[in-house]
């Protein structure tokens, strides 16, 4: 604290980002990163993007990405926007679309960046429980709200909700923005993005992050109505002309050049995900039913936090909360085939070695 910094800033608790280790060879399953590289695709276009052209500004509109965005989704250029990530296209949302008098609505156990961004604009919220098999469910929504935004699969659950299910709460709130953040998606949920047509209160926001490995380039983006894209304009030419520089815009585009690689790498991810929740039982774990690339899993007879602390003795990390109704699980991200087996030997010699409580 600084008697030269805005009250604001005085009042402001961070977003805490997954740890990002200096140490290498350790089996990093606590971001939710996916384990394969970015396609070669990618990684082609972004060595031929450095060049002399770095000197120029990118496209302040991002028009080649938003093109490409727009065929693969079956969308127009001008219900699309993006950004430096979509923790940038969120905390546009909030500030363009989520800040009113009535609260915003989001679930008790979601992502930990929706109350932060509320800090930093003053938005007040609510936070609505999960059902008991922590689900989120349409009915608990039917409320006076200045918004709704939850992740869908969400997190740290995994759990995904059905499209009816979304859109029975499009229907229900027609005055209100519903914001799905579909940052997991791909990983067998049920994206929203066609009822977009339908729903002038529907925002879907995506990232490139998670099920196109491209976590370290930072892009994100928006589908909706584009009286919704425009709000979110208005703010992002208020404060940043190019959130997408030249690099990332080349590799995003190329990664929606490389349609086979992503199949490939996200069937592969899910299919290590079934095998990890089977050994996982087998341990004695409870484990939610997962359609994101990371699963949310507890022991009935350990600690979560001990758990936490002895994988990582043993070189694996996870991420671990430490918040009322979760804090006996783990979240732990789907690595590939070897990385599943080196978390399940450290908690296989885990359980055998630590005495019970
Ligand atoms: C990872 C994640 C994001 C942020 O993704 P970036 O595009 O990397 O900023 C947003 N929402 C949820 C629920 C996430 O898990």
């Amino acid at each position: 604290m600084s008697r030269f910094w805005s009250p604001v800033i005085q009042g402001l608790t961070p977003y805490v980002p997954g740890e990002q280790p200096k140490l290498q060879n350790l089996v990093k399953l606590n971001t939710n990163e996916n384990p394969y590289g970015p396609s070669l695709a990618v990684q082609a276009a972004l060595r031929e993007a450095v060049g002399d052209s770095l000197r120029l500004y990118p496209d302040p509109n991002a028009d080649a990405l938003k093109d490409t965005l727009a065929a693969y989704h079956g969308v127009a250029r001008n219900e699309i926007f993006v950004g430096n990530g979509s923790d940038e296209v969120l905390a546009f949302v909030f500030q363009a679309l989520l800040q009113h008098e009535a609260p915003v609505l989001f679930p008790d156990v979601t992502y930990s960046f929706y109350p932060v961004y509320c800090g930093l604009y003053g938005i007040d919220f609510v936070k609505v429980p999960l059902g008991e098999s922590m689900d989120i469910r349409a009915e608990d929504y039917r409320r006076p709200c200045g918004g709704i935004i939850f992740p869908n699969p969400n997190a740290p659950t995994g759990i995904g909700m059905p499209a009816a299910a979304v859109e029975q709460m499009l229907a229900e709130h027609p005055d209100a923005v519903v914001v799905v953040d579909e940052a997991y998606v791909d990983f067998g949920g049920e994206s929203v993005i066609p009822l977009v047509k339908r729903y002038p209160n529907l925002l879907v926001v995506q990232t490139l992050s998670k099920s196109r490995s491209l976590a370290g380039l930072r892009v994100g983006f928006a589908i909706g109505h584009p009286d919704l894209i425009e709000a979110l304009d208005r703010v992002k030419n208020s404060f940043n002309s190019y959130p997408l520089d030249r690099l990332a815009l080349a590799g995003a585009i190329a990664a929606y050049q490389d349609e086979a690689y992503f199949q490939q790498t996200r069937r592969a991810i899910m299919a290590s995900r079934e095998a990890l929740v089977a050994q996982l039982h087998a341990l004695g774990f409870d484990v939610l039913p997962s359609q994101a690339n990371f699963v949310f899993a507890r022991h009935p007879g350990r600690d979560a936090l001990l758990l936490a602390q002895g994988l990582r003795e043993r070189a694996v990390i996870v991420r671990h909360f430490r918040q009322p109704r979760i804090d006996q699980y783990l979240r732990i991200t789907v690595g590939t085939d070897a990385e599943c087996a080196a978390l399940v030997a450290a908690l296989r010699d885990i359980l055998g070695t630590v005495p019970a409580p």
